[in-house]
């Protein structure tokens, strides 16, 4: 297995796109969590741009329904994987990116200062690829290696650092599946 390289904060075999919702770290804080999401716009609909767009505040709320309400929404990721594997990263993993809101893992809060977010194109019910799995995998490892604090126990599900909030990835994710691969 090859484990893609990770230079300046930005994953080399990832197609970059520069997202402003980021912002730094606090001074000090090292990065300790992974943090996997899902998302699809709009919701269980794969394919098309609107996730990238809505990372990049160019979201057109007149394209959907569903778009107006959230258009205006200043949120990112780290990555994003999409059906194919292909991997787009946003923010550098130096800074933070504005992912998973009020949360809290380990009695610590506002998990984005010391984390990194994956976003998984799909949702709580739909099988995730073998293609996604793979590239996860990949980024993960990659990760691993490039920051020591982070350790395949301190990755996570948004579902776990806002509970009644957030259920992503859902039950479709196969975290047995994932560990075992890294
Ligand atoms: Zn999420």
């Amino acid at each position: 297995m090859s484990t893609p390289k990770i230079h300046d904060g930005w994953l080399l075999a990832a197609r970059h796109l520069a997202s402003a919702n980021c912002d730094p770290r606090p001074a000090g804080t090292a990065i300790d969590l992974l943090v996997i999401h899902n998302i699809s716009l709009p919701p269980g609909e794969f394919g098309g741009k609107a996730i990238e767009d809505l990372f990049m505040n160019r979201l057109d709320p007149g394209q959907h329904p569903y778009f107006a309400g959230i258009h205006d929404l200043r949120v990112s990721a780290h990555l994003l994987i999409d059906r194919h594997g292909d991997i787009t990263q946003f923010v550098p993993f130096d800074l933070r990116a504005w992912h998973a809101g009020v949360s809290c893992y380990d009695d610590r809060e506002c998990c984005n200062d010391f984390s990194i977010g994956i976003e998984l194109e799909g949702t709580d019910d739909t099988p995730y690829t073998d293609a996604q799995y793979a590239a996860l995998s990949d980024a993960t490892r990659a990760l691993l290696r490039h920051y020591p604090d982070l350790r395949p126990r301190r990755i996570t599900g948004h579902c776990d650092i806002a509970p009644g909030r957030k259920t992503d990835p859902g039950p479709a994710f196969d975290w047995h599946r994932y560990l075992a691969s890294l």
